[in-house]
């Protein structure tokens, strides 16, 4: 067709987005029950989502005929209040990934650079590809974790963003208050610094404070997201913590109704499901231990995880991959990242976790 010879230069180098496969694609794909399936792939909550949360999208279902409240004005009053921050320093996006689009809308171009880590989520790479900019990897410190002082360096004129993926996935690696506070103490006022906190409800270790950062004035945006922690990954709520004046610019790009009238009851509702958040963790640190002492025993290198999810060397990953997903268990291959010797393994609850474990014996020895 003539109309593809058309296509903007930018999307056309853009290869999508390779998700953790779901479950129901690889119960037609083997011919096996869905229920016979384990999903470690994508971090999500093994626990399924908050009762209080479902009850609430019970009671919005009756709702549906309406248009979602743009603004989402409960669930911002209820986070401005839990962050001690203005309900204008909020921004919400169809899932956290949908703020990554608006920051690229609002600061990627041809001629401007982005920075990030080599091995971080690959969404920054895919949005500045998508506006056209110029992305800097920069590699990893010994144990994959963030290079604060070298993300600093590679920092130059035309850089207007660098992203800070924390606790960073895929390499479940943390970074500390100290070196974030060193890498922002220099950094150019016309660089905006994001920090990506997806798993910030349910981390293995304490997370930096970097609010603070805000509330001195600094160009920061700090992302968190219901799909992870709150177990609402299915319907795609997150937001964006900044400065008054950034949250209107960002808001700019957003669609009226982008986050929908049963995301925004179901997350208000989790909000107040501290049970629920308190068992998460639980079962994060229980399944940690469960599953490194597996790895230890294996003999098979790790990375200690700082949020539900563990990266695993195993050799050929795709390979390994294939492997554990004839038995049942679909885990994520890492090449896409940039480390095909590594699968990435999502902390499920117990019995998941001794699947796993069965069926990487099964796979290894
Ligand atoms: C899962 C994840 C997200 C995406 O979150 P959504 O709110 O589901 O869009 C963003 N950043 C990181 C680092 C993630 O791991």
């Amino acid at each position: 067709m003539k109309i593809l010879e058309d296509i903007n230069a930018s999307v056309c180098g853009i290869s999508p987005y390779q998700p953790g496969r779901p479950i129901e694609e690889v119960s037609r794909e083997l011919g096996m029950e869905p229920e016979a399936l384990v999903k470690l792939a994508s971090n999500e909550s093994p626990l399924g989502p908050s009762k209080k949360a479902v009850r609430a999208m019970k009671k919005a279902a009756a709702d549906m005929h309406r248009y979602p409240e743009g603004g989402a004005w409960y669930l911002r009053r209820k986070l401005a209040e839990l962050h001690g921050i203005d309900p204008g320093q909020l921004v919400f996006g169809n899932g956290s990934n949908e703020l990554i689009e608006f920051i690229a809308h609002c600061f990627v171009r041809p001629g401007r650079s982005v920075v990030a880590s080599a091995h971080a989520f690959v969404i920054y790479k895919l949005m500045t590809a998508m506006f056209g900019g110029d992305f800097i990897e920069v590699p990893m410190k010994e144990g994959l974790v963030h290079d604060l002082r070298a993300m600093r360096n590679a920092v130059r004129e035309d850089t207007k963003v660098v992203f800070i993926c924390n606790p960073n996935n895929p390499t479940g690696t943390m970074v500390k208050n100290r070196d974030i506070r060193g890498f922002m103490k220099d950094m150019p006022e016309d660089v905006l610094v994001v920090f990506d906190e997806a798993y910030a409800e349910i981390t293995l270790k304490r997370m930096p404070d970097t609010m603070s950062y805000i509330s001195e004035g600094r160009p920061v945006v700090v992302l968190r997201s219901f799909s992870k922690a709150y177990g609402l990954a299915g319907l795609r709520i997150g937001y964006g913590i900044t400065s008054a004046g950034l949250a209107a610019v960002l808001e700019k790009p957003r669609q009226p109704f982008n986050t929908n009238r049963m995301a925004q009851a179901a997350a208000l509702a989790a909000l107040d499901d501290r049970a629920y958040i308190r068992r998460s963790r639980k079962t994060y640190r229980e399944g940690a231990r469960q599953l490194i002492s597996c790895f230890e025993r294996l003999g098979l290198e790790y990375i200690p995880p700082a949020a539900n999810f563990v990266l695993l060397k195993v050799g050929d990953g795709d390979a390994v991959f294939g492997e554990l997903q004839k038995l049942g268990l679909i885990v994520r291959p890492m090449a896409g990242y940039g480390l095909p010797e590594w699968i990435r393994i999502s902390i499920g609850t117990e019995e998941e976790n001794e699947r796993c474990i069965r069926a990487l014996c099964g796979v290894l020895e």
